[in-house]
């Protein structure tokens, strides 16, 4: 089997490989700065490296089987068949300010949160930390012309704390100067509520930001919609983001999936006014897109500002992320859904 290289840094690739770290260095930038999966384009490495990398490794571990773009937005959807026939999804979002890369840390997931398309599927394998970057690296070769530097958000399929030291290498590799070079504060890792994990995230030594997907500030109905709340309730959940708060002075983002009837309420604003009390945090009210075979409905755009009004009075800072291609299979764990294992 063939060396898979977009996992390794700069030092592991030259010291893998038995070449000296400038030559680590300039296969590093060839794959990640320069997004090129084709050794024979790497000019600046000799013939016989290229040749003996032709042989014994390979450049890029993902093929792309489909990608969706919404007409009216632009934003791209990508599904990606691995090495072993799994597939995963990516989706780039465009708006007047920025480009949001938003990547899958694993193939399905365990937590089957009651809304959400990938918990359906159940839970398959983490992804290495190169298969989280090459989806970046792909979506990002559309758009040599941006001079825009993206976010990246782990909110893909998966829940990047139960992956996390794949998903935290794969921070460290697109932080590279000689890479995507993105800096920590355009980075969110994603959570549904991995308390430990909370923890441990609390002691990097970086900015990269925190999202807590809460959905609702009550246990009762919390527990239906997330079922990992069973494990880490609310109260305990408050305890770690206090203190990431406190030690990293950092602020985080708490999103919330609009389900019509179910958590848009004025009292389940109420409650979320209440539980936010103590923590720096701001809010991301998020219109759920429809998933065959779920239950739900997205809640009226008038009963969403109503949530939000709630919110801004009890002096939250709040964003009602605007819908973002329907038009296509938006939803993350819909595309594979539709295509299936290869
Ligand atoms: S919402 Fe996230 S954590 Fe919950 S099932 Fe879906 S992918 Fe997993």
């Amino acid at each position: 089997m063939k060396l898979t290289l977009s996992s390794m840094t700069k030092t592991e690739l030259a010291k893998t490989l038995g070449l000296k770290p400038f030559q680590g260095r300039q296969l590093f930038q060839w794959l990640h700065q320069k997004r090129v999966f084709d050794f024979d384009a790497m000019t600046n490495l000799s013939k016989p490296l290229r040749a003996q990398l032709t042989e014994t490794a390979s450049a890029s571990q993902l093929e792309l089987v489909e990608m969706q773009e919404s007409k009216a937005t632009g934003t791209k959807k990508a599904l990606f068949r691995l090495h072993d026939g799994e597939t995963v999804e990516s989706v780039l979002i465009r708006d007047r300010k920025r480009t949001t890369i938003c990547v899958s840390s694993q193939v399905g997931c365990a937590l089957k949160c009651s809304f959400c398309a990938t918990g359906l599927a159940g839970f398959t394998r983490n992804l290495t930390p190169g298969e989280i970057v090459e989806q970046v690296l792909y979506l990002l070769q559309d758009e040599a012309d941006s001079d825009r530097t993206p976010n990246i958000v782990y909110m893909g399929m998966g829940e990047p704390m139960r992956n996390y030291d794949n998903v935290m290498a794969s921070i460290r590799l697109l932080m590279d100067k000689d890479g995507v070079g993105i800096g920590a504060r355009k980075i969110i890792v994603s959570t549904v509520g991995e308390a430990k994990e909370i923890e441990r995230f609390t002691q990097e030594d970086w900015q990269v930001r925190l999202s807590v997907s809460l959905h609702a500030a009550n246990n009762e109905l919390r527990s239906t919609l997330v079922p990992l709340n069973r494990k880490f309730p609310l109260e305990r959940l408050h305890d770690v983001l206090s203190g990431y708060s406190a030690q990293s002075g950092r602020q985080l983002t708490f999103e919330w999936t609009m389900l019509k009837g179910v958590n848009d309420s004025v009292e389940c604003a109420r409650e979320l006014v209440a539980y936010a009390k103590g923590l720096k945090v701001s809010v991301n009210l998020i219109p759920w897109n429809p998933v065959s075979g779920l239950p739900y409905h997205p809640t009226h755009m008038a009963d969403c500002n109503r949530f939000r009004d709630i919110l801004e009075a009890g002096g939250l800072k709040v964003t009602v992320r605007m819908e973002k291609g329907q038009d296509i299979d938006a939803a993350c764990g819909q595309l594979s859904r539709t295509h299936g294992k290869a």
